[in-house]
């Protein structure tokens, strides 16, 4: 088996939720754009750092969704997210704090670990580079509200970025996030993971991988009051047994054993 690291927060969340995902195979439609408008804005990153002319590839990638039967918050529209990415990437290019040298190798790196029982886990780590001269792990995400930056520290719970420093063995990593809010904002943070954090990262990996290889898929539902898990929970509709719920939100695609190969940049 390979895991990743959104098999292995989702499977935190709730096994019942994995166990749809992952086992049975309901996957969730990709009706949310701002999660897709992320993977775009991530291809013209990488253009941008290849040189190349990073608002055309935003173009060319979002273009291919002008159509696509979205979910727009309130006020969004395609063009409007646009015109946000490319005001994000003129002020990412004047802000100029980030070098990746060789971007053909240091961006989208994809990272392999064989796990003690024999399974591997692959991450696939957005850029390995410089921030105002630092060398980090970075990882890229779009928003449309800032990251909460205190008490000071907070960063380092971040679990994704402790699974990268874990899996690459780096531990000065970074969170580049871009803000589409009615100004749009770029917050350029870093953090220190240690080595405990990594050890029981691995723990934590190796705990979760024993429990889905022994089948245990109980539900954790989220229905305590205002922070029901359930509610933005894609397998809510299984849970319910309700098929309009299942049919608005899920595609089934048996046998299902692939992962999530980019760790998606999501809202
Ligand atoms: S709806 Fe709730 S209980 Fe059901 S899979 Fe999702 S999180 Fe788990």
């Amino acid at each position: 088996m390979v895991y990743s690291y959104t098999q292995i927060s989702q499977y935190l969340r709730c096994p019942r939720s994995y166990r749809y995902r992952y086992l049975d195979g309901w996957r969730e439609k990709e009706t949310r754009a701002a999660m897709v408008f992320g993977r775009c804005f991530e291809k013209a990153l990488g253009a941008y750092f290849c040189q190349e002319d990073s608002a055309a590839m935003l173009f060319k990638e979002w273009d291919a969704y002008r159509n696509a039967p979205f979910e727009y918050r309130k006020g969004e529209s395609w063009d409007h997210i646009f015109h946000q990415g490319v005001h994000l990437l003129e002020t990412f290019a004047r802000d100029n704090r980030i070098r990746i040298c060789s971007p053909q190798q240091n961006l989208q790196i994809k990272v392999l670990r064989t796990l003690p029982g024999g399974s591997e886990f692959v991450s696939y780590l957005d850029a390995i580079g410089e921030i105002d001269g630092q060398r980090c792990l970075i990882d890229w995400k779009t928003t449309t509200s800032r990251y909460s930056t205190e008490p000071a520290g907070l960063l380092s719970l971040d679990p994704q970025l402790i699974c990268y420093s874990w899996i690459s063995g780096i531990s000065e990593v970074a969170l580049v996030v871009f803000v589409r809010k009615h100004a749009p904002e770029i917050q350029y943070l870093r953090a220190t993971i240690s080595d405990e954090q990594r050890q029981e990262f691995g723990r934590l990996v190796e705990t979760s991988i024993g429990q889905i290889e022994e089948a245990q898929f109980v539900s954790h539902p989220g229905i305590r009051f205002p922070q029901n898990g359930c509610l933005s929970c894609p397998h809510l509709g299984l849970c319910l047994n309700n098929e309009q719920v299942v049919a608005a939100k899920l595609i089934r695609r048996p046998g299902a054993s692939d992962l999530d190969w980019l760790d998606e940049l999501v809202d």
